[in-house]
């Protein structure tokens, strides 16, 4: 489980957070927690480390959004994926067109994109968890 202070990684059943010596919240009032019953009922909260590496590996590979469908968002996710697929074949057919100038200014935002959504997914889950945490 993590912290809700400090977001320290700690063993499940873990009273106290081993990082800031925050008291953990235990299992019972996670599970009340709204994003837990909103992503079937798990008992733990996304992972912000989880969505980040979910959204910006899978992103590279053409898969936008991963990481928010992960984190509960899955209306987001799932316009991103598509959209980044509509950008993907737009950058494709550009770069063909404009005969490989294109690809040149389409690779950084290849990377890019999904670096800068991986960003702002953690940081969400973040400032989720701290809120239903409290
Ligand atoms: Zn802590």
């Amino acid at each position: 489980m993590i912290c809700s202070r400090c977001g320290a990684q700690n063993f499940d059943g873990a009273r106290y957070c081993s990082n800031c010596g925050q008291e953990l919240a235990p299992r019972a009032v996670v599970a009340q927690s709204p994003l837990g019953a909103a992503s079937g009922g798990a008992t733990n909260l996304p992972d912000p480390q989880h969505a980040f590496w979910l959204e910006f590996v899978l992103g590279i590979f053409g898969f936008l959004g991963i990481g928010w469908i992960y984190a509960g968002h899955i209306p987001t996710g799932l316009a991103m994926l598509i959209g980044w697929w509509l950008i993907v074949v737009t950058g494709l057919g550009g770069s063909f067109f404009t005969g490989g100038l294109g690809c040149c200014l389409w690779l950084p935002v290849h990377f890019v994109a999904p670096f800068v959504s991986a960003l702002i997914i953690r940081r969400e889950i973040e400032k989720n968890n701290s809120v239903n945490r409290r």
